[in-house]
């Protein structure tokens, strides 16, 4: 490693330490209060789409974050008004439609809006809640391009309010462990990484995979874990990128990636070989290897079962509600006016690197991406 890259991995590592024990250091990113002027110690959070995360992960988290809480849900489901209603007491006055969203603007009791949509319709509704004078915390992928990333962040500017996105793995202990070890050098040169994730899709008429809604398959939707895992265990943005798919099915996969596997390079010198699919089940894990040691997740990247090791010996934590953890600490960065370590910066910066994959794809060349 050269003193530059050394000197810009000790720098990360001090913005990391800081960010891990309390968010990344007050930056004063917007104006006046988060909450329209009430001293609130709890922030209401609207969702917006209510699928299978909504349903299964991120309403059960909001009933045990301690500084938010459900306030209110968009839907175009009305069904889904009156079950949401009853099971989480909301009242009709914090019940929007799509087409009725903008008026949530005048709803005080709304501080964070929850993008939990289909990946084409991430930037339409960041944008929109911006303008509405809400927070937004977004799911991942943030965009289909690094354009509506773009586009998202300046909204989000513009109104002064924070963007946040869904990457859960950040707050995940047995992850930050693996961070924490990488950074401290006990290992020495970190040289290769090994990540992966994929799993086998069902419902050939789902979203997924349809590329308008999806912006891509398996890459987008579970590969960005694994390319995620080799830029915060690097603390760096790869330089160049080389990429392949394999397509089994090329009618269920028309539209998007069924199987990809991608090389990059990072400034220091570290390879990462990476794989992502949507057509085996078991891919899921990372290993990191350094001159002195290894550090590894696998199972790394579900809600529940994550186990970990290193040379140093086990990494084992108690289960966490990644969801909690991750809207407690975006709540926290709204109270306290800091910028979320998983900003939309963070966001934009993975969809450079998943164009850099897809236009090496299609060119069949190594691409340049810094
Ligand atoms: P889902 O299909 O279960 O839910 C999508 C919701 O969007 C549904 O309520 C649906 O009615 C609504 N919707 C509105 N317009 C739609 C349209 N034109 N087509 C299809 N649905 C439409 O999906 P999901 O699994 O809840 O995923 C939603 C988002 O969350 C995606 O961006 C996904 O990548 C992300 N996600 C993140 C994680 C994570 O671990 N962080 C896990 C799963 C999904």
């Amino acid at each position: 490693m050269n003193s530059q890259n050394h000197n810009s991995r000790r720098d990360f590592v001090k913005t990391l330490s800081a960010g891990l024990a309390a968010g990344v250091a007050v930056g004063g990113f917007y104006s006046g209060s988060p909450a329209h002027g009430n001293d609130k110690k709890s922030l209401g959070i609207a969702l917006v789409g209510l699928g299978s995360l909504s349903t299964n992960q991120i309403a059960p988290a909001l009933q045990k974050t301690s500084n938010c809480h459900l306030a209110a849900i968009v839907t175009g489901t009305p069904e889904k008004e009156q079950s949401w209603a009853s099971k989480y007491n909301i009242d009709p006055s914090h019940i929007y439609s799509y087409d009725t969203f903008d008026k949530i603007a005048g709803d005080d009791s709304v501080d964070i809006v929850y993008v939990v949509l289909p990946n084409s319709m991430h930037a339409e509704y960041t944008v929109r809640a911006a303008k509405a004078g809400k927070h937004v915390f977004c799911e991942k992928p943030m965009a289909n391009s690094v354009a509506d990333c773009q586009t998202m962040i300046d909204a989000c500017k513009a109104a002064e309010r924070l963007l946040g996105i869904g990457y859960r793995c950040q707050f995940e202990p047995h992850h930050q462990r693996c961070i924490e070890i990488a950074r401290s050098n006990d290992l020495g040169a970190m040289r290769m990484i090994d990540a992966g994730f994929g799993f086998k899709i069902g419902d050939p008429k789902q979203w997924r995979l349809n590329k308008q809604l999806a912006g891509g398959g398996a890459l987008m939707d579970v590969g960005i874990y694994a390319l995620q895992a080799c830029r915060y265990m690097t603390g760096e943005e790869p330089v160049s990128v080389t990429a392949q798919e394999t397509k089994t099915d090329a009618v269920k996969f028309a539209q998007v990636d069924e199987s990809i596997t991608w090389t990059m390079k990072f400034p220091s010198g570290v390879i990462a070989q990476c794989a992502t699919s949507y057509n085996f089940n078991g891919l899921n894990r990372f290993k990191v290897f350094s001159d002195q040691g290894f550090i590894q997740l696998e199972p790394a990247f579900g809600y529940t079962g994550i186990q970990g090791e290193s040379s140093q010996g086990p990494i084992k934590f108690a289960q966490v509600d990644h969801f909690q953890l991750e809207l407690q600490d975006f709540a926290s960065c709204v109270l306290e006016n800091k910028q979320s370590r998983v900003s939309g910066e963070e966001g934009l910066k993975d969809l450079k690197v998943i164009e850099a994959i897809y236009n090496s794809i299609r060119n069949g060349k190594t691409v340049t991406t810094s």
